[in-house]
């Protein structure tokens, strides 16, 4: 199998990223070269999502492409990796013919049993992979779940929730900083349980304060907190290391009770807003995100208004908004799907009306503000990078500001984005912008 291609397909939330990212590292290790076309690849990977209806459609219509290409070139190994990833594999194999692997969520030894191998050997272990590239790095901490909210299929496709050591995630980091990473995000589904199930019983306070020692890395931050079981001493670490950055992302999904119930989230909605001011108060500055859900079986149209009303009140920074979409499987698709798809729309628009509102003013505020953005690289011929609050900036520049961090002075925004000009320091001045 000399000179073999691979070629790889994501889709997802980033813990998917993340797969795709140790998936295509062991690929190289294992000597095979990375492709971004699919017609040149021997083996193409297709990580999937299975967490909305609308992620599945997108691998459907990939894997209907891909059909004509191993029409043509039979011997092109596809294999299908991450949530759609079902125990039924002989309904897989039915439902997708051309696919020759089925790989389960985040499971890289198994992906690399089975692609031929190129070289003797390849690393099978977690984290023991040559390289990386780029300014910011997902590293996975803790996989699987063991919430089973009534509407999710993570738990039954990425297991029980598992804690990567301490160590093992410091020298991972390590690795990072030494390819150029400045900056990790540790993920986890409910990223404040990690440690849970360790011998000692460490925490994610503990994991930062030990991520912070390593050098090199500039920023740290981390995803996706469960409400409920959100602890003081994680979000006094948050404020008080500061390679921290001042974001959380606190998923609440639906503002009334009822619906929480159905939901099995494990909490108030009063519990919820309790929890966003003690965030505020113990982390000033703090920039929060949320992901909600319109439309989830029983919610009217007085239910959905307690959602509007609760984000009116909390104005959170950033609101990821999903129609509910019944996935197979779960405790919740057994309520069907009652309220209509239009229906659902017009939920989400008005929802997504009011965040652009919201986020438009909280984001003005900071105009003629210096805020220190991480550049990750360009987009239509402007540099782009990150606040610390996890706000996107945007600066024109001829300059190569890869993985730099500077002072950028805000001087104009929107709901979704901020432009501004780099600010002139003793270390770098005259500065060449265009
Ligand atoms: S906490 Fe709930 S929504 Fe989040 S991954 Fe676990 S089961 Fe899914």
């Amino acid at each position: 199998m000399a000179g073999s291609n691979f070629y790889i397909w994501t889709v997802g939330c980033q813990m998917n990223v993340a797969d795709s990212q140790r998936a295509a590292e062991a690929m190289m290790r294992a000597g095979y070269t990375q492709t971004f076309s699919v017609a040149d690849a021997d083996v193409v990977i297709l990580n999937t999502c299975s967490v909305r209806e609308s992620a599945e459609r997108r691998t459907w219509g990939k894997v209907g492409a891909l059909a004509r290409l191993k029409r043509s070139r039979p011997d092109t190994i596809v294999v299908m990796m991450g949530c759609m990833v079902h125990p039924d594999r002989a309904m897989l194999h039915r439902q997708f013919p051309i696919v020759d692997h089925f790989i389960p969520a985040g499971d890289v030894d198994e992906l690399m049993a089975s692609v031929p191998k190129v070289e003797d050997e390849w690393g099978t272990q977690l984290y023991d992979l040559p390289t990386a590239s780029g300014v910011t790095g997902f590293v996975p901490v803790v996989m699987g779940c063991n919430k089973f909210c009534t509407f999710c299929v993570v738990p039954y496709r990425r297991g029980r929730e598992r804690s990567i050591p301490i160590p093992e995630v410091v020298e991972e980091v390590e690795r990072l900083a030494s390819h150029g990473v400045r900056e990790v995000t540790l993920l986890g589904q409910t990223i404040n349980h990690y440690g849970r199930d360790l011998p000692g019983r460490p925490d994610l306070a503990d994991l930062m304060y030990a991520v912070h020692e390593v050098e090199g890395i500039e920023r740290i931050r981390f995803l996706t907190s469960y409400p409920r079981t959100m602890t003081d001493k994680i979000l006094e670490a948050v404020a008080d290391l500061p390679k921290v950055c001042e974001h959380i992302n606190i998923p609440f999904q639906a503002g009334d009770n009822d619906v929480l119930r159905a939901m099995r989230r494990g909490y108030r909605i009063e519990q919820y807003i309790e929890l966003i001011h003690r965030v505020r108060e113990i982390i000033p500055g703090v920039s929060i995100s949320t992901d909600i859900i319109v439309g989830f079986p029983g919610e009217t149209e007085e239910k959905f208004q307690r959602t509007y009303d609760v984000l009116e009140e909390l104005r959170l920074d950033i609101v990821h908004i999903a129609p509910y979409s019944p996935r197979p499987g779960t405790k919740a698709y057994e309520m069907g799907d009652p309220i209509p798809l239009e229906e659902k729309q017009r939920r989400f628009r008005v929802l997504e009306k009011q965040h652009e509102r919201i986020s438009g003013e909280l984001n003005a505020a900071l105009l003629g503000t210096v805020q220190e953005v991480l550049f990750e690289g360009t987009q239509r011929g402007k540099w782009k990078g990150r606040t610390r609050t996890n706000k996107l900036v945007f600066v024109d520049t001829r300059e190569d500001l890869a993985g730099e961090i500077l002072p950028v002075r805000i001087d104009r925004t929107s709901a979704w984005a901020m432009q501004g000009e780099l600010v002139a320091t003793a270390a770098r001045s005259p500065l060449a912008t265009v």
